[in-house]
């Protein structure tokens, strides 16, 4: 040790992924060299990135590369790169903590479910760190692109601690000299290295040398910027799981090139899951944004709507022009363009998946469906291009998905309206009394019992030339008159009114009017829409956000021929059990609506009910 020498410890956590990546045998440990060419390809693309703007760097004119060198008599692996590099407090700040999250996760995984470490492992990678899989020893020197930077030393054997001192590298960069373990000296043969670069790394942007080599051994294209038919549907999968470190393959992929109206790149992919996984290298929403191959955004949020902000992937554009930065990528006008080629692309395809993968869709549709229907509430002018790919349950279908396409294939010719019902559950919903009518008529009435539907209906008035209508409303017109409706015997009309008025009394201020409805079959009572302008929708909407929200009144519509309201004139006029038995016909209409503030409240009278009927 010399007098700069300074010996620092590693974090606790640090430690312990130390501790699990030296003391345990992984077939998969190849990976290693994968994460080290990705840490030098991510410092080749900074340093370019730097460039663009400054080209007062160290060695400016130097080439963007990767140098290998093994020494298999020395049992050493040298990887260098003309990167960024770093400066002392650099190596130390980044080289000295856990700097993915993943790794942190993986630390997790590996105390809870050690069995699966090595799949794990493989499949995510934990950064820098994986070296000590292979090493038993690492020295890295590093030279920062600062021309007054002095060249850094950092040591460290995957004990407690590492040393950092001053070294001497006149090139700008990072070399990383790995003492690999005895047990790991198959990675100083070339034939190894290449076949791992071509399993891994094929794809990273810049050359790859192995020894005196002149030849790049990696394919350095970027994927986006392969032609289709040269890419493997594994080779898809693996720069997906590479890019997110997503366990479960994509839904879908989605490679684009294009010429007008803008230049662009972009491989996308729907992700199978919503939820980003724990151990996501994505930390946030967007894509990655390359102009002619050099990443200046790695959390593009312009290039598509918020409400595909599921999607993941690169776009790589000619036209952004090089000396921008990012700011000025907003202002260049070239944003809204590249957002609407890709908007445009990834509905169709995912019309293409709902036409030729019901499967897939289905799963698409069950992750992301809330997505596309926020998308057409916060975007009314975009819900026409958004309609297709919509999916409903219906009554009459209650199993299967249906497109707004479906329903209106199946509507009878008579029919010049689209029916929904709003609820709070697939089955309950199948009772409401507002299906009354259209059950019996056969008429197909779409299930929306999602909260973001509600939401959704805000911006979705029409289909094609047919308007949605709530069969909640009260003055729905149908088409048809009841059919095979045996005609009940129904309540003579003065007795009937007489329990108009006694309703009325009982339920004062919570209802606009009682009435007699001319669609309830089996129900005994709903409730109903007094102004044709009201919006149950926007209720709901209400109710989801927590907003401090009053039952809205409404009439409350009876069943003139049901054995319940012909049993309640039986009562005595004014009896207490009739008015217990008024109200809890009022609040179980107001239970099925799902607008009832406080449910458990009915226990009470529930039981007064039962006290009653066992007399
Ligand atoms: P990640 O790559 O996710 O940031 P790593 O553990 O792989 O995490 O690397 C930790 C950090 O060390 C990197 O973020 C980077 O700052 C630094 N680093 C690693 N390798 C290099 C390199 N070759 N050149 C410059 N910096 C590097
Ligand atoms: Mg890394």
């Amino acid at each position: 040790m010399t007098d700069s020498t300074q010996q620092f410890t590693f974090k606790a956590e640090t430690k312990q992924l130390l501790n699990i990546l030296i003391h345990s045998l992984y077939k998969d440990r190849e990976v290693f060299l994968r994460e080290l060419l990705s840490n030098a390809s991510d410092a080749l693309n900074r340093l370019r990135f730097e460039m663009v703007t400054n080209r007062d760097v160290l060695d400016a004119n130097a080439e963007l590369k990767i140098q290998i060198t093994a020494d298999k008599d020395a049992g050493t692996l040298v990887i260098q790169d003309t990167g960024i590099g770093m400066t002392r407090e650099e190596a130390i700040e980044n080289l000295g903590t856990i700097a993915q999250s993943g790794a942190r996760k993986f630390i997790e995984a590996a105390q809870t479910q050690n069995a699966d470490i090595s799949k794990v492992i493989g499949q995510f990678g934990v950064g820098f760190y994986s070296i000590f899989m292979v090493a038993e020893s690492v020295r890295v020197t590093s030279r920062s692109f600062r021309k007054d930077a002095e060249a850094v030393g950092w040591f460290a054997t995957g004990e407690d601690s590492y040393q950092v001192d001053r070294a001497e590298m006149s090139e700008r960069g990072t070399r990383i000299e790995i003492k690999l373990k005895e047990d790991a000296a198959e990675f100083t043969e070339e034939y190894r290295l290449k076949n791992i670069i071509h399993k891994h790394s094929d794809y990273i942007g810049f050359p790859i040398y192995i020894g005196e080599s002149q030849e790049a051994v990696n394919k350095q294209s970027s994927l986006w910027r392969t032609a289709k038919q040269e890419i493997s549907a594994e080779q898809y999968k693996e720069f997906y799981r590479q890019t997110t470190l997503d366990f479960e393959d994509p839904l879908l992929h989605i490679h684009l090139s294009t010429d007008a109206p803008v230049q662009l790149y972009a491989l996308l992919y729907i992700p199978s899951k919503a939820e980003r996984g724990v151990f996501s290298l994505r930390k946030d929403d967007g894509l990655k944004l390359y102009t002619r191959n050099i990443l200046i955004d790695e959390y593009n949020k312009d290039l598509l709507p918020e409400y595909l902000r599921f999607v993941q992937g690169v776009v790589d554009s000619e036209d952004l022009p090089l000396n921008v930065s990012r700011e000025t990528v907003q202002a260049s006008g070239l944003m809204p363009k590249l957002k609407k080629v890709l908007t445009n692309q990834v509905l169709r395809e995912l019309e293409n998946l709902a036409k030729q993968n019901m499967e897939s869709y289905q799963i698409f549709w069950r992750e992301f469906g809330a997505y596309l229907k926020q998308g057409i509430a916060a975007n009314p002018a975009e819900a026409e291009a958004l309609q297709p790919l919509l999916r409903f349950k219906t009554n009459l279908n209650p199993e299967n998905w249906s497109s707004l396409a479906d329903y209106a294939a199946r509507m009878p010719a008579e029919q010049n309206e689209i029916y929904y019902i709003v609820g709070e559950d697939p089955k309950s919903i199948l009772r409401s009394p507002h299906l009354d009518y259209f059950q019996s008529q056969g008429t197909e009435v779409l299930l929306l019992t999602e909260p973001m539907d509600a939401f959704m209906l805000m911006g979705l008035h029409k289909y094609k030339e047919y308007d949605l209508k709530n069969v909640a409303q009260a003055e729905v017109a149908t088409p048809q008159t009841p059919q095979n409706q045996p005609e009940a015997e129904k309540i003579p009309d003065a007795d009937f009114n007489a329990l108009l008025e006694r309703f009325r009394q009982v339920l004062g201020e919570k209802v606009t009017d009682v009435r007699a409805s001319q669609r309830l079959y089996q129900s005994v009572a709903r409730l109903a829409d007094a102004d044709a302008n009201a919006n149950p929708e926007l209720q709901r909407v209400y109710k989801y956000l927590g907003k401090e929200y009053e039952i809205p009144k409404k009439i409350l519509e009876l069943n003139p021929a049901h054995p319940i309201l012909k049993n309640l004139l039986r009562q005595a006029d004014g009896s207490d059990l009739q008015s217990i038995v008024i109200e809890q016909i009022y609040e179980n209409a107001l239970l099925v609506e799902g607008l009832h503030p406080d449910p458990s409240s009915i226990a009470a009278r529930v039981q007064q009910i039962i006290e009653a009927a066992l007399k």
